[in-house]
């Protein structure tokens, strides 16, 4: 089952991804190291609603 998210950065708190997980494989709070435009290098983000 598919569902969408947001991912959003732990450093400046903005939400910069939008992408979809699927709830039986990943189980927990989702974290990527995403490039954020506003620190302007990759840090730690994690799924908000
Ligand atoms: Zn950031």
């Amino acid at each position: 089952m598919q569902v969408n998210i947001q991912l959003q950065c732990t450093e400046c708190k903005r939400k910069n991804y939008a992408t979809s997980k699927n709830k039986k494989n990943t189980t927990g709070r989702l974290e990527l190291k995403k490039y954020c435009p506003w620190d302007r290098k990759h840090t730690v983000h994690r799924e908000t609603k």
